[in-house]
């Protein structure tokens, strides 16, 4: 982008919250670090939330009650009774209905300012450029490995931070990647985790990491705190223990390695 477009767009920011919109986010713009310009930057980002379950649709609903001005949600999948306990964005008759369609009706119901993409597809290697093109991050909501580790290399190539989550039973772990800035899940996973068919899960738990997942991306967003980059962060809910284990770049890494 040239400096004349980039002023212009600054311009166009500094004057794209409405008063309805100050007034919407006046308690989080009156967090020291954040302010109108922190939420100027919150409407101008793009984020992708791939997998609306447990994960994705908390992670969803906060990030537009935060005003991240573009949600794009991936999933293929249809809404089922088995999703209830934990996928608070659907009720009873949302089941059978496509995910994403539910997600954005009640996200618009929230905060209709919102602009808010569906894509009804798997991410596959081939997909993925297509699916998660032209955004500023990707919010992990999967229940596989396989997926993952496809986001992880997309995100990697093209320099997008993944915010990855995973969930089970009262488990959960959490991890920031910046590609290059900390490790990837490969770093992190040198060998692809056994793939589980059914995870049981408890929805606050997954209540828990979503929220912290969308603590991430607003933070990377405005620039402020210390994101997870090179920590993993777990947390079990039984014990009611949070634990931070610091991780490290593989050299040799087939994704972001350098020797
Ligand atoms: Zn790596």
């Amino acid at each position: 982008m040239s400096l004349i477009s980039k002023l212009v767009r600054g311009m166009v920011n500094q004057m794209s919250l409405s008063r309805l919109e100050l007034e919407r986010y006046n308690r989080q713009i009156m967090i020291d670090g954040w302010g109108p310009e922190g939420q100027r930057k919150l409407k101008d980002s793009k984020v992708a939330v791939v997998g609306i379950g447990g994960l994705g649709c908390v992670s969803s609903i906060f990030l537009a009650a935060a005003g991240v001005g573009k949600i794009r949600l991936v999933d293929k999948d249809k809404s089922c009774l088995t999703d209830l306990n934990r996928q608070i964005l659907y009720s009873v008759n949302d089941i059978g209905r496509l995910k994403i369609e539910a997600a954005k009706e009640k996200i618009h119901d929230l905060n209709p300012e919102i602009d808010v993409e569906t894509v009804p597809e798997e991410i596959t290697e081939d997909t993925a450029p297509r699916v998660l093109r032209d955004v500023d991050i990707v919010v992990d909501g999967l229940d596989n490995w396989k997926t993952r580790f496809i986001v992880n290399d997309y995100c990697v190539k093209q320099n997008v931070p993944f915010i990855h989550a995973g969930v089970s039973e009262f488990y959960g772990q959490i991890t920031t990647i910046v590609p290059r800035k900390g490790p990837c899940l490969r770093c992190i996973f040198p060998k692809q985790p056994a793939e589980t068919q059914t995870v049981a899960v408890f929805g606050a738990t997954a209540a828990v990491l979503a929220s912290l997942q969308v603590m991430e991306v607003i933070k990377l967003i405005i620039g402020k705190g210390k994101p997870l980059i090179g920590r993993i962060l777990f947390i079990d809910g039984e014990e009611m223990t949070f634990e931070t284990v610091q991780a490290q770049r593989n050299p040799k890494c087939p994704a972001c390695g350098f020797s």
